[in-house]
């Protein structure tokens, strides 16, 4: 199967081949179930994003991961790429404070986010009463909700007690 991708968008591996952590079949999959084509790049982003040690990465992370498997993937690349997760909605996209922008895989269960202002460090939380006040005002002002986002900004544990390093 990567032998046909390889060909088909005439991509080239650095020397020296950096090893294949799978078969990539799931992430073939998962861009075929959203409509994309399986190229190299998509299946390389793709595969960080469903095996990296965290869930949320800037295009930044993801570029830097790529680079530190031995892949040959620009930063532009990555943003289209992450553009077009986005778009077939394979990937949210958070605009943090600070023009800060990151991307995590569409799971499906949704989630409010605690982001700290000094290490970009992200908490993920669930708050039942939060989520029923919400539907509460809306259904008040005569919405029904669509979609809502709702991020806390602050400074996490480990940079208050001076143990992350500044960005
Ligand atoms: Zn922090
Ligand atoms: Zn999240």
């Amino acid at each position: 199967m990567l032998a046909e991708v390889k060909r088909s968008i005439g991509y080239s591996w650095p020397a020296p081949v950096p090893p294949l952590s799978n078969d990539m079949t799931l992430e073939t999959q998962d861009l075929k179930k959203a409509g994309l084509k399986a190229t190299l790049p998509r299946l390389r982003i793709l595969h960080i994003l469903e095996t990296g040690d965290r869930r949320h990465f800037s295009a930044e992370d993801v570029y830097k991961a790529l680079l530190e498997a031995g892949e040959d993937v620009g930063l532009a690349t990555v943003y289209r790429v992450l553009t077009q997760f986005e778009g077939a909605g394979l990937v949210t996209r958070h605009h943090f404070e600070g023009g800060h922008s990151v991307f995590e895989l569409n799971q499906g269960t949704h989630h409010d986010h605690l982001v700290c202002v000094r290490c970009a460090r992200i908490v993920e939380f669930v708050d039942n009463v939060i989520e029923d006040r919400q539907v509460d005002i809306a259904h008040r002002h005569g919405f029904s909700i669509t979609d809502h986002a709702l991020y806390l900004y602050g400074v996490c544990q480990k940079c208050q007690e001076g143990q992350s390093r500044e960005p």
